[in-house]
This record gives structure tokens, sequence and C-alpha cells, in this order.
């Protein structure tokens, strides 16, 4: 796929799709940036080569209706004080008025679009919205890794309607680390399994199966394996339609002599509360009114063991609900854990990023991904449908 850097930009109007889907406070202040700092590389190696540059995002789930708190207004002023030099915000995404505003563009203007997905049409990726898009631009760039995974107008349908059309750096990135951590492993791979969602995560532990060398799950998600052990997990979050399936992965894993880790205790409370009491059961033991909230101690020393040796790590999702203090532990400690490992170290997923952070740990692994939903897609051995389009697109024309 070709990158930014590979086209010529001088003059001509590029089409930048970015993931700005960063969290706003009641005030529509940006509460964290790191995904418009992320974009930097990508403007700026357009800038410093002659383009006008136009940035599209999404932001939030509007659902096809104007809802003016998820303008990318303050976004645009963000992004204006992180470049210093003006750039112009514009109250809609498509339409004669932003055409004529792009035409009126000169060398190095920066223009953001309203969000997206004010029109529904880009969700439903629809042709003729995806037209309209296209129009504003000589090259498109996708550089939305957080969105890749989706296929809407802005990252597949516009394919189609722009002659030049490539990825951004940001995207080249997040692919480069992927490929080196799954296609091409320095042994042993380790893959760490968290969160609450057995549906979104049982393809990875599928996929992995085939790539990994041990698999460590932990989080909300650990119980539906124990359950499929025919172990009592009190009222321990279970995903009750997929007990089969989750037996079915533990022994296609098996097979594969993938090693399997599974808590061996954990920190059981009535409720998710922080004043709830709470108390270290072993796995096999967890009284029936009780739930499991976090990994315990001599599972976390268990999973640290395991990652001792790793010399690639990846990691979605967190060992406990660690949002509260008293089941955090778990997930601080597979932090430290990743953090100590002499390889590379890849994080995926807007919990475990937070994790990562919350346990000061961000410098000590190799990579945070921005995505989460995309991220899973990867570890689960599926093609993004965006990069798919731009692959078929660059076989059409060569
Ligand atoms: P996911 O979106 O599947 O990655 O899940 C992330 C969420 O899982 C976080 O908000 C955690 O609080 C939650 N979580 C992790 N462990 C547990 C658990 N044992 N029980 C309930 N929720 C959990």
């Amino acid at each position: 796929m070709k990158c930014i850097d590979e086209f010529e930009l001088k003059d001509k109007r590029v089409l930048c799709r970015f993931d700005y889907n960063v969290p706003l406070d009641e005030s529509q202040n940006i509460v964290e940036d790191s995904r418009i700092k992320a974009s930097l590389p990508t403007i700026n190696h357009a800038l410093s080569e002659g383009a006008k540059v136009i940035i599209a995002s999404h932001l939030g789930r509007p659902k096809g209706k104007r809802v003016p708190e998820l303008s990318l207004a303050p976004v645009a002023r963000r992004l204006s004080q992180l470049l210093s030099k003006d750039v112009k915000f514009l109250p809609d995404c498509i339409g004669d008025d932003v055409r004529r505003e792009v035409e009126a563009m000169s060398r190095g203007d920066v223009i953001v679009l309203e969000n997206l997905r004010f029109y529904k049409e880009e969700t439903d990726n629809e042709d003729k919205f995806a037209r309209q898009l296209a129009s504003l631009a000589d090259v498109y760039i996708n550089d939305a890794f957080g969105n890749a995974h989706r296929s809407h107008a802005s990252n597949v349908g516009i394919v189609r309607h722009v002659k030049e059309c490539g990825i951004g750096f940001l995207m080249k990135n997040e692919l480069e680390y992927f490929s080196k951590a799954l296609e091409n492993p320095v042994r042993p791979l380790v893959a760490v399994l968290g969160g609450s969602k057995v549906s979104e995560k049982l393809g990875a532990v599928e996929n992995l199966s085939r790539i990994a060398d041990k698999i460590i799950v932990g989080g909300g998600m650990a119980y539906t394996f124990l359950k499929a052990m025919d172990i009592d997990v009190g009222r321990s979050i279970v995903e009750e339609d997929l007990i089969d399936d989750a037996r079915r992965g533990m022994e296609q894993a098996r097979d594969k002599g993938v090693k399997l880790y599974f808590p061996v205790d954990t920190v059981a409370a009535s409720k998710i509360d922080l004043e709830a009491d709470f108390k270290i059961v072993t796995a096999q033991e967890i009284p029936p009114d009780l739930m499991g909230l976090d990994i315990g101690p001599a599972t976390a020393i268990l999973f640290k063991t395991a990652l001792e040796n790793a010399r690639t790590v990846v990691w979605n999702g967190p060992m406990g609900v660690f949002e509260l203090e008293p089941f955090a532990k778990g997930t601080y400690a597979v932090a430290r854990a990743i953090g100590r490992v002499r390889g590379l170290t890849i994080i995926g997923g807007g919990d475990t990023d937070a994790a990562v952070r919350k346990a000061g740990e961000e410098d000590n692994v190799t990579f945070i991904s921005t995505g989460g939903g995309a991220f899973l897609w990867l570890l689960q051995g599926k093609k993004l449908p965006s990069m798919l389009a731009l692959e078929e697109k660059e076989q059409a024309q060569t």
C-alpha cells in the first residue's frame, strides 16, 4: 500500500481521514488529545510538501443527526494550537459551501470538515455521499486506524472515486507493528486477552491459537472459559451461549500445542462497587453469591511468570474492573510484567491503553495502538475492509 510520502503533493488537495474520536467533557473541552497528536506527522508532511490539507473525521455516534455537542469545532481549535497555524473549521462536510471553501484554498492551508457521522450516508457507505467527499480531493489518505474495521463512505466508498489513494504514517505504523508481532514474531509470542466480552474475543483466541505460543486469558471473559471447564463461577459474568464455543476454542489451542493460562484465584465481591466488601478466593471456590471482579494475587504471579520469557506480547483487555481501585491490582500487575518484557510489546484497546497509563507503564511498552475494534479485528486474523479497498484499488491500477 502506498504511503503519503510516495505521492507528489504540491498544490494538491489532500483529503486526510483521521480518527478524531476524542473524549469531550460537558463543556466540549477535549479531555485527551493523543489521537489528534498522532495525526500530526501526516499533516506536517503534507504541509511541508506544499499540499492543501482537508481533514475529515467522525466523533461519537450522532446517528445521522446534527448533534452540536459532537461538533469537530473543538478539535479544529486544538489542532490549530498543535500546528501553530490557522485551521479553518467548516460547519459541514459536503455541499456547495464546502466545495467553494476548498476551491479557495491555497498551498499550506488546513481545513477541518464537520463530523462525517452527522450524515447517516457515512455509516451506510452510501455512494453519492462518498462521491461528494471524493470531489474535494486530488489525493485521499486514510490515517484512521481506529475506524479501519468499518465499511463507511469516508474510508471504503470514497476509494472508488479518488484517483490517488494511500495511507498516512499512523496507519503505516500500526500495520507494521502488527505484522511484526503476528506474521513473523520473535518467539515466544504471548497473547494476553481480557475485558468482559467473550463474544468479541473468541475469534481472537481461535486465530491466536494458530500463531501464539501462549495465550493468557483474564478479565470477565475468563469466567466463560472456567465455566466451560465445569467450574462454578458464582455470579461472575458468563456468556452462557458461548460456553461450547469457548470449550472448542480451548481444545483447538491445546491441539496446536499452545499453552493456555487462566485465573487460579480471583477477587470476588457481591457487586461492582467501590464500597463493596471483597475477598480473595480460588477460582474453584467462588461463592455462589459473589462475582469475580479481578484476577487474584496468585494469578498475577502466574501470569507474570508466564510472561517472563516472552519476546513478543500483544495485549487487549483489562484483567478486572480496573476502573475501581479494589479491582485494579491484577491489571496493573500484568501491565508491569509486560513493561518488563525484553522484546516487542503491543497494547491495543481504549481500556488497556488507559490501564497501561494508569499503571505508569506507557514508556515501557513498544507501541500503544490507537485502535480498539480495529486491533481486535487484526487479532482475529481478519483483513480490515478499508485496507482491502485500498489494496483492490492498487491492484486494479497496476
Ligand atoms: P471489553 O470492552 O470487552 O474490553 O471490556 C472492558 C471492560 O471489561 C472494562 O470496563 C472492565 O471494567 C470490564 N471487566 C473486566 N473484568 C471484568 C469482570 N471480571 N467482571 C465484569 N467486568 C469486567
